[in-house]
């Protein structure tokens, strides 16, 4: 079956789907983007991607071409049309194509609304059972990271150099700790069992998955810790992993080639998994 999506108000293969070159998302980098996992045919924690992606246009001054209401309507026509089970429905909204390249605003351009869907076994993905290997880089990025923006070429960078020594993740390193993963969130669990992710601020994206697992963590009586921490504390935890909408969590059992603990996933980080994906199950729209 040849994939649909949604571009621009209509529904087109994905072959055939198309942008103007004068696309700013294509020219500038200016817009937005979101990734919500689909469980079941059904949205994952969908509403928290929402919120993230209208604060995200908000702080861009980027208006919204439909409502999220219509957003939400054209996430599940496309689950729909795609007959999808499991994967992700991505969003990306540009300020759309104007007559030129100019570098301010353009008036009275509509913005670009484009989504499709992919096919992505998460529950059962190889790597969530065995646990992946990280490797640090420094985290080129600019500074406005609580910004979902569409100017990935750092994380993309970051990710080959991780793709190339056979590691699932890199880890951004700023000022000698952690600020994230190339797309996920970054935890650890201390030798005294204190769960320890960076808080938010402008150096990390929010991550939905991030947040209801501290919630999920929170409600299970965890001692948790919102703090940046570095890559020897990590070298010496119980446990480490990632968080995302594409993996949900998943055990980091190497940093840099070497082991975290004794080199296998950690109980917690797969008990936090299974919970999540309960959580998933239970409240996917
Ligand atoms: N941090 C970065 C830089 C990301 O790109 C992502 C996801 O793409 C995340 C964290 C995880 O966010 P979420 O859990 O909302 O998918």
């Amino acid at each position: 079956m040849d994939p649909i999506a949604y571009v621009n108000g209509a529904f087109v293969p994905l072959r055939e789907a198309k942008i103007s070159i004068l696309d700013r998302g294509f020219l500038f980098a200016d817009g937005i983007y979101e990734v919500s996992a689909v469980l079941d045919g059904k949205l994952v924690d969908n509403e928290s991607h929402l919120a993230r992606l209208e604060r995200s246009v908000g702080e861009i001054r980027l208006p919204l071409p439909e409502t999220i209401a219509r957003i939400k309507e054209i996430q599940h026509e496309l689950i729909s049309r795609n007959q999808l089970k499991d994967g992700l429905v991505y969003i990306q909204v540009t300020r759309g194509a104007d007559v030129g390249r100019d570098f301010a605003f353009p008036k009275g351009v509509k913005p670009t609304l484009m989504m499709f869907t992919s096919v992505k076994d998460i529950v059962n993905a190889a790597s969530a059972k065995s646990g992946i290997g990280v490797i640090t880089v420094p985290d080129i990025r600019w500074t406005r990271r609580d910004i979902k923006s569409v100017a990935l070429l750092a994380q993309v960078l970051a990710k080959q150099a991780a793709a190339e020594a056979g590691a699932g993740e890199a880890w951004m390193i700023e000022d000698g700790k952690v600020t994230e993963g190339g797309s996920s969130s970054a935890f650890i669990l201390t030798r005294d069992d204190v769960l320890v992710t960076r808080e938010n601020s402008s150096a990390i994206l929010p991550g939905c998955t991030r947040k209801a697992v501290v919630k999920l963590a929170e409600e299970r009586q965890l001692r948790i810790e919102e703090r940046a921490f570095t890559i020897e504390e990590a070298l010496k935890a119980k446990e480490a992993f990632i968080t995302s909408a594409s993996s949900f969590v998943q055990p980091v059992v190497k940093i840099d080639g070497k082991p975290v603990a004794d080199g296998k996933p950690g109980p917690l980080a797969q008990r936090l998994r299974e919970i999540y994906i309960e959580f998933a199950r239970a409240t996917g729209t």
